[in-house]
């Protein structure tokens, strides 16, 4: 199996590509839920947070620096923004290959509804 995102990671099909290095790469949501909404995603296929392994932690500890320098380039570091990894159904993950959505651009509100 190949991913939605692994595809875009090799080019394969369109995205906007802010960042790539070995590790990572960071593209823009193709339904933006904000002013800013990137994704960045370990190249490798990790399915969810549930299928993390030790090896994978130079991959998941480079999302958060390149969260840094890419809402530092769109203008969100100093403002601030909101890092996202859904897990699992419950969780509302759609595309099952881990991802951080970087989120700014606006006041973002409160985490969630408090609702059942
Ligand atoms: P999830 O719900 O899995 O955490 O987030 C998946 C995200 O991937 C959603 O925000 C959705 O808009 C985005 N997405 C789904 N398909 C594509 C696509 O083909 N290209 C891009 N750039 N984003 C996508």
């Amino acid at each position: 199996m190949t991913t939605l995102f692994s595809k875009i990671i090799r080019r394969e099909i369109p995205s906007e590509i802010v960042y790539q290095d070995d590790l990572v790469t960071a593209f823009k949501d193709i339904n933006p839920a904000a002013p800013v909404h990137i994704l960045i995603v370990p190249n490798v296929e990790i399915a969810t947070v549930n299928d993390v392994q030790p090896e994978h932690e130079a991959a998941l500890g480079r999302l958060f620096t390149v969260a840094k320098k890419v809402a530092q380039e769109l203008g969100v570091a100093e403002d601030g923004y909101r890092l996202i990894v859904n897990c699992g159904y419950d969780g509302g993950q759609e595309v099952y290959h881990l991802h951080m959505h970087l989120v700014g651009g606006r006041r973002l509100g409160p985490l969630l509804p408090r609702k059942e």
